[in-house]
């Protein structure tokens, strides 16, 4: 045990990302508690840490990607491009973390491996990876939910005679592609970005992909001077504008309804939204996600888009061979995505017709053919949402281990507390918005929540919160209901789903009543003397 063991805090933090860095914020300077935050990295910035890969980019658009409690702040801040890149979102987050002084509470490169909560204290205990112990009475995991790497168990890896990486652990010299022959396994949202840097280096890039997927272009461009000005002006009001989105975005679904919408009028509306880019294009019609019909319409646009770019017609029906709804996994937005099939260095192989089978020493051994590569990119995705949760041997009351209680997959109430976890809190655990929101803005919401909840229960000179039973089964009901009312759950491949990793629940994680429906549930909540919540 290290002296940290003595040093008891009132909270202690994990996770140094947008979610960390805040809450720290709010329980330091507003709550005046003395907290520490534990960070695996060397650095703050999570994600943007982590992700150094090329194409590293934010799919939500930068005037809305920030942190939104301080207008001074989001008036001092200036993005250069309408989607920010990794390096300057890195830049932003080490701005705000020397802005309100918060390195100074941040142990780097401490990677919690347990947590174990003391009934008699009433504290928590946390171990880190090199033994250092700390005790606290809240503990606040800002893990993320997009933090677990997930490289495939394919066999051979280790007899692999070339360099290997995960886009989601990117070394932070970067990486040479300059005359390689490079392998891309996966062609999610961040295959999709990577594939088109990568190309114009290496000497060849062969994607493999295992599922076809929609992608609408960027359309990322430098931010105009007048564009600039509007956002310092008008602060307050986009703010207001991310809290009455279903998701968080700045922009609306519009209230048209594509199954009532003539198809010629419809095509053009498409057009628009395709010229315009981005994720906006899924709020062309409100019943895009509710209703197959309506969906079709978006899903049959885009692929005729995908076959109209692809030159080869074989390698276009691969691309354009899409089998779930549109949106219902994580929709990517690219830059050149589809253009990039007609350079000469690039090939496609569809993993669906031909498995990858293993590793050899030269390169990715398909059911069919070896593929001799230098480098392999694993563009695999993460063990999403409980990975990062599950992995740190989180133990309750009883010394109940978490993995024990989420074996059927994740339950909690209102994706911030488990029953049995006391004085625990979950910023975008699974069962909130998180992932299926512009997720700065879940994380303020999460983050003020809970330091509202630590404020009333000081106040009330109470020692201890946590979530009855009953509130967790019906809020695992409503989380599924919810779901259940949208097309999200039929893209039954998907990482909102857990099928990404092999042996692990089938359970639509994140709560898709969207955000201001959330928001009001939680308020209410709150307001009502943290209904569902057994205080002590
Ligand atoms: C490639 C990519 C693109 C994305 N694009 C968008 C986008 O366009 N819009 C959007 O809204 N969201 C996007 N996201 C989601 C993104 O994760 C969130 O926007 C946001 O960065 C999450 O912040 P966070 O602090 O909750 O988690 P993270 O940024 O993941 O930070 C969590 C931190 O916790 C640390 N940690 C985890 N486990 C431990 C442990 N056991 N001990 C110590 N530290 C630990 C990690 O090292 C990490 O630094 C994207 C994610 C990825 C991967």
């Amino acid at each position: 045990m290290s002296d940290a063991a003595n040093t008891e805090l009132d909270a202690l933090v994990i996770g140094a990302g947008f979610a960390g860095l805040y809450q720290l914020l709010c329980l330091r300077d507003r709550l005046g508690l003395s907290v520490k935050v534990l960070e695996a990295g060397g650095g703050v910035g999570g994600t943007w840490y982590w992700n150094r890969y090329p194409g590293a980019r934010c799919d939500s658009e930068s005037h809305v990607y920030w942190y939104t409690f301080s207008e001074e702040l989001m008036r001092e801040w200036e993005w250069s491009e309408r989607y920010p890149g990794q390096a300057e979102i890195m830049r932003y987050l080490n701005f705000v973390a020397d802005k309100f002084d918060l390195k100074r509470d941040i142990q780097f490169n401490s990677r919690v491996t347990s947590a174990q909560y003391h009934e008699a204290t009433n504290r928590w205990q946390v171990r880190t990876e090199d033994g250092q112990t700390f005790i606290a009475k809240f503990l606040v995991t800002a893990v993320g939910c997009l933090s677990t790497a997930n490289v495939p168990a394919i066999p051979g890896l280790q007899n692999f005679k070339g360099d290997w990486y995960h886009t989601g652990q990117w070394p932070h010299e970067g990486v040479d592609f300059t005359g390689k022959r490079v392998g891309m396994i996966g062609t999610g949202s961040t295959g999709i970005q990577a594939a088109p840097v990568i190309a114009a280096r290496a000497a060849h890039l062969t994607v493999f992909q295992r599922t076809a997927n929609y992608s609408v272009p960027a359309r990322n461009v430098p931010l105009t001077a007048e564009f600039k000005k509007y956002v310092k002006q008008h602060a307050g009001d986009i703010r207001a504008t991310t809290h009455q989105t279903y998701n968080g975005m700045g922009f609306k679904v519009d209230d048209r309804k594509a199954v009532e919408t003539p198809p010629e009028e419809r095509e053009t509306i498409y057009e628009a939204a395709w010229e315009r880019g981005g994720l906006q294009f899924r709020a062309s019609f409100q019943d895009m996600l509710v209703s197959k019909e309506a969906n079709d319409t978006a899903a049959d646009f885009i692929k005729r888009k995908i076959r109209s770019i692809v030159r080869d017609p074989k390698t276009a029906a691969i691309l354009s061979d899409i089998d779930h709804p549109y949106a219902a996994k994580r929709p990517p937005i690219d830059t050149d995505y589809f253009e990039t099939y007609n350079r000469p260095n690039v090939s496609l192989v569809d993993v669906r017709a031909t498995p990858i089978e293993r590793f050899s020493a030269a390169g990715i051994c398909t059911s069919e053919a070896e593929y001799p590569v230098d480098i392999i990119v694993f563009a695999t995705g993460f063990d999403a949402m409980t990975g990062p949760l599950l992995r740190m041997n989180i133990r309750g009351r009883g010394s109940v281990a978490l993995k024990d209680v989420w074996e059927a997959g994740p339950r909690n109430y209102l994706g911030l507390q488990i029953a049995g976890f006391p004085n625990l809190f979950t910023i975008t655990g699974p069962g909130s918005p998180s992932v299926l929101c512009n997720m700065p803005v879940a994380i303020e919401q999460h983050a003020d929540w809970i330091t509202d909840c630590i404020k009333f229960i000081r106040a009330k000179g109470l020692e201890r919160i946590e979530a009855r039973p009953e509130a967790v089964d019906r809020w695992v009901e409503e989380v599924n209901d919810v779901a259940n009312k949208t097309l999200l759950p039929l893209a039954t491949h998907s990482w909102y789903l857990g099928a990404n990793i092999p042996g692990k629940p089938r359970v639509f994680m994140p709560y898709a009543g969207g955000m201001i429906r959330y928001r009001e549930i939680c308020q209410t909540v709150a307001a009502q003397d943290y209904e569902g919540f057994a205080l002590s």
